[in-house]
């Protein structure tokens, strides 16, 4: 099947599909100047460390500085604007689907997403690890120590070895069952247990990927290609 023959197959089940859920990743966001940081793996300042230690609640508590850099420097960028993917999604989610996401910039949400769920958490929701109050960015970004309490400050995303909260790993294993159409976008789908999702879907829910590289699934509509190039067409 050529690429055009695709894209209008996956246009047909779109139109036809009653509930569509997308499953996206890093992928989706790139084209918005948000780097994948797992790409970024023991650059920052020359610490040798990965991602998977730095991203860890042993390295929030014991080594703040080192988690608090690391996240200002590769993960915050809070100039950064939702694009075409994001918008295109948004406006199916809005109709008739729902996006669970790997992805922790709120940028759907930016682009009008009111059907979101946020399988990692999201970078904006600070709180202090101590007193457990709201921190804002603003304060956030000036110091990693709440005034109020001397509390560690943290983001509520779902660090390496942290569990994905129980209500967002419930309501995305309803959103698989009652979808009748799967779109994975913008992630290698190599995260456990977001990968997992699919293993929830309903039988004969019909499944595309759109990737640069293949992703590890069978049964899958492959569509390998920049996902921006897509969602344009759609
Ligand atoms: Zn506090």
């Amino acid at each position: 099947m050529n690429e055009n023959t695709k894209i209008d197959n996956l246009k047909k089940d779109i139109n036809n599909a009653k509930k569509v859920v997308f499953l996206t990743g890093a992928g989706v966001s790139t084209h918005s100047g948000i780097p994948d940081y797992r790409s970024k793996h023991g650059i920052y300042n020359g610490i040798s460390e990965s991602p998977e230690t730095i991203l860890s609640e042993a390295t929030l508590f014991n080594r703040p500085e080192l988690f608090y850099n690391f996240v200002m420097e590769n993960m915050y960028f809070p100039n950064a604007k939702p694009n075409q993917i994001h918008k295109k999604i948004a406006e199916i989610c809005n109709k008739k689907g729902v996006l669970i996401t790997q992805n922790i910039d709120t940028l759907d949400s930016k682009a009008g997403n009111k059907n979101v769920v946020e399988f990692h958490g999201n970078l904006y929701n600070i709180y202090c690890t101590k007193c457990h109050k709201p921190v804002s960015y603003e304060q956030y970004s000036s110091n990693y120590i709440h005034k109020e309490c001397g509390g560690i400050i943290r983001p509520g995303i779902v660090l390496y070895g942290e569990q994905i909260n129980p209500e967002v790993l419930t309501k995305s294993m309803k959103v698989m069952e009652n979808a009748d159409l799967v779109i994975i976008s913008g992630t290698s789908f190599v995260v456990y247990p977001f990968a997992q999702l699919l293993a929830y879907k309903e039988p004969n829910a019909k499944v595309w990927a759109i990737n640069k590289t293949e992703i590890p699934a069978p049964g899958v509509n492959q569509i390998i290609d920049d996902a921006l190039n897509i969602f344009e067409n759609l």
